[in-house]
């Protein structure tokens, strides 16, 4: 395919291009980060990241990976290039990290398909036995606004939305830099029973169920899924909204499977992760603004992590084989302490209250969060040319 220069299109929260060697150069910088965390503590052993492409998934692929020299599958679901389009990032990040992972003698593998599926999880399943089990780490880190039902064909869509009663909330216009308000309709009964048939915890237990029954998981597994709580400013749209319900049932699930892997030795945790700008995060409304607000000042205080400071941490600090993961009232590991911390959030809801197009420039930090925002997508990384033409037929 002839090389292109490959410029962001972008509009909102939505990007339709990246870049191939952005993608690759970011890719690298995480597995620099990675290997440096993970020096002296090599601890093996075979893991399955559902998710694994982009956010938090991803770093948890390079944590396994090149911190722990673990041997994981990565599952996820992204767009190849084409004649007229590039790759999604997530296509090119998976592929980055495959070419890595063959240079440094580490063993990685990607199913590329809907996770959802019967015929994906049959892929995998069949993947991890010839290759990759027992399974000793398990992440669950989908993020997906739709599911193919697999049983009966149906395509359910997540909406998000409050629950219960309208909610109106300031918001930010990323392509004019202004702070709106808009207000949301509460959801119907149906789309919170969709939210929750998308993004809670059925699809997580049948991936469970499956691997259970093939045999496939170490008696003393740890699964990880990941939750969101955040700040009672974000909380109508969130936490008890119908995203926050599906993320009730995705921890309902997870304990349950808890019960059901303790008796052998195994763990099943939900691990509750800080805003981090993401595909999944942007798509919120309400979120980008609020993570431009609360980034400035958890820069200001130097407490700013990426995903990838964040699961490093949580695998030194609560995942490895060998520690024991300390857990808040409801049994969750907390790795939003950062983010949750009262000097933190009391700051965060002062500026939240306050904020105007006129003082934006002041209490919050827009263009931090754009240039994170095109960082997701290969664009703005640092020691990447982009004005030569690349690549974008690129092999995973
Ligand atoms: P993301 O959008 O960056 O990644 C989503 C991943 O899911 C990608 O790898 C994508 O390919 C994969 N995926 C989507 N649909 C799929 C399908 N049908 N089949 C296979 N793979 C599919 O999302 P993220 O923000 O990193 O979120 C990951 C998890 O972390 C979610 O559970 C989310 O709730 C949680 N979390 C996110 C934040 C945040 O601020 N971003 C905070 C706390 C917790």
């Amino acid at each position: 395919m002839p090389l292109e220069i490959v410029s962001p299109r972008i509009r909102g929260f939505i990007c339709t291009n990246a870049h191939p060697a952005g993608c690759a150069a970011s890719v690298d910088a995480q597995i620099r980060r990675a290997e440096k965390a993970g020096s002296g503590d090599r601890t093996g052993g075979n893991g399955l990241v559902i998710g694994a492409s982009t956010g938090y998934g991803l770093a948890s692929w390079i944590a396994g990976a090149f911190a722990h020299r673990m041997s994981v599958l990565g599952v996820f679901f992204e767009r190849p290039p084409s004649e007229k389009k590039t790759a999604t990032a997530g296509y090119y990040n998976a592929a980055a990290l495959a070419r890595r992972a063959g240079e440094k003698g580490v063993r990685v593998a990607a199913v590329n398909g809907d996770a959802f599926s019967h015929a994906v999880k049959r892929e995998v399943l069949d993947r991890v036995r010839r290759e990759f089990a027992p399974l000793d780490l398990v992440i669950y880190s989908l993020a997906s606004p739709v599911r193919v039902h697999p049983d009966d064909g149906r395509t359910i869509r997540s909406t998000l939305k409050p629950v219960g009663n309208p909610y109106t909330t300031k918001t930010i216009d990323l392509d004019r830099d202004r702070v709106t308000e808009i207000t949301l309709e509460p959801a119907s009964p149906e789309e919170i029973a969709d939210t929750v048939a998308v993004m809670g915890g059925d699809d997580l237990s049948r991936w469970m169920r499956a691997l259970s029954e093939a045999g496939l998981l170490a008696p003393q597994v740890r699964l990880l899924a990941y939750s969101y709580v955040g700040p009672r400013v974000t909380w109508p749209i969130y936490r008890t909204g119908t995203i926050g319900l599906a993320k009730a049932d995705l921890e309902k699930t997870a304990r349950e499977l808890d019960a059901a892997l303790k008796p052998a030795g195994g763990r099943s945790l939900v691990s509750v992760n800080a805003a981090v700008v993401t595909q999944a995060s942007s798509a919120i409304p309400g979120v980008p603004l609020y993570l431009a607000i609360a980034n400035k000042i958890l820069s200001e205080k130097g407490l700013l992590e990426r995903p990838i400071d964040q699961i490093l941490r949580l695998f030194a600090d609560h995942a490895r084989p060998g520690k024991t993961a300390s857990l808040d009232d409801e049994g969750r590991i907390r790795m939003d302490d950062r983010e949750m911390r009262q000097d933190v959030q009391e700051l965060v809801a002062e500026r939240w209250r306050a904020i105007t197009t006129d003082t934006l420039p002041v209490l919050a930090d827009l263009q931090a969060f754009k240039h994170e925002f095109r960082r997701l997508f290969g664009f703005e990384i640092d020691g990447v040319d982009y004005q030569a033409p690349v690549e974008i037929d690129v092999a995973l």
